[in-house]
């Protein structure tokens, strides 16, 4: 705490003695005004004596001089109180009759201590946190949160953009798209991974909705010339891709980077060129109930049965 100031200190000592002061006159006016509202109440007719006449009218005009003087008083005291403090003028509340607010005073100074305490705190807080150089995101969140996601809605240049990039990730991994009915919001992306497989792929915006994985020979049309989107490979090694590459979808899937997402799921993808090679690295084997390892570690892309997993 810091120490008292000797200068706001008398201040303090004479705006109490002016606010006493001026309670003073004020108290003294009420009694005066009332004096003078008594003896003019009375009047002359209560006086049977007419030689006291002269009293009651010299009594009421010494009363009014006084409380003429008792304004030029109170004038005065105001002109000098210096309302700067409002500990003085919260002091006052006590001095209120009603029963009701004689609990105010001890509850308002008990706040007023709550909140210069909550005050002293957050000054403290806040110069702790100001000299934080790692500048932590409840010192600046509100620079560090990202705009909210549009990949949903996003143009379709900015996809067809993204899908040539891709295509130059991997010799042996043919990507094209295209627009059926030239919908501006979903894509048709068809996969061909060497003679492995082929993918369909649908986009919304920037967003794999949908992956359907088939043989390298089988067709991806439907007989009207149609991408099939709903039907399977008759394979069941590419019928058990085909889950895993949406659990794989799921995984992958995210928002706020979305191009980040589509890569990763890509580059998933491409680890099945060595399908028919690889050995799980559970059992060691290439098949098991007559499967290759069709599960792909999803951080690290290393081949599993389904069964060996872990
Ligand atoms: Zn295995």
């Amino acid at each position: 705490m810091s120490a008292p100031n000797p200068a706001s200190s008398t201040n303090t000592e004479e705006a109490k003695k002016n606010s006493t002061d001026l309670s003073a006159s004020l108290q003294e006016l009420r009694q005066l005004s009332n004096q003078v509202y008594l003896t003019g109440g009375r009047g002359l007719a209560g006086d049977q004596d007419t030689s006291k006449d002269h009293t009651w009218l010299q009594d009421l005009q010494a009363q009014f001089g006084s409380v003429n003087s008792t304004i030029k008083d109170i004038e005065d005291a105001t002109a000098q109180f210096q309302a700067q403090t409002n500990v003085l003028m919260i002091g006052n509340v006590d001095t209120d009759p009603q029963i009701e607010s004689f609990q105010l005073y001890s509850d308002l100074a008990k706040n007023h201590r709550w909140f210069e305490k909550v005050n002293e705190y957050a000054v403290g807080a806040s110069a702790f946190l100001g000299q934080n150089l790692l500048k932590r995101s409840y010192c600046n969140f509100k620079s560090r949160r990202k705009p909210l996601s549009t990949c949903h809605i996003a143009q379709p240049d900015h996809l067809t953009k993204m899908i040539s990039g891709i295509n130059k990730m991997f010799n042996d991994m043919k990507v094209t798209v295209s627009r059926p009915g030239g919908s501006m919001l979903n894509a048709v992306v068809e996969v061909h991974l060497d003679r492995i497989l082929k993918t369909v792929i649908i986009f919304k915006g920037l967003m794999i909705e949908w992956v359907v994985v088939k043989g390298w020979k089988e067709d991806l049309l439907k007989p009207d010339g149609q991408v099939d989107i709903w039907g399977e490979s008759r394979y069941q090694v590419f019928q058990r891709i085909t889950e895993n590459a949406n659990a794989a979808m799921i995984h992958f899937l995210s928002p706020a980077y979305p191009e980040l997402a589509v890569r990763s799921f890509m580059t998933y993808l491409h680890s099945f060129n060595s399908l028919f090679s690889d050995k799980c690295k559970q059992c060691n084997c290439h098949l098991q109930n007559n499967l290759p390892p069709t599960w792909r570690e999803f951080r690290t892309l290393e081949p599993y049965h389904e069964d060996c997993r872990v």
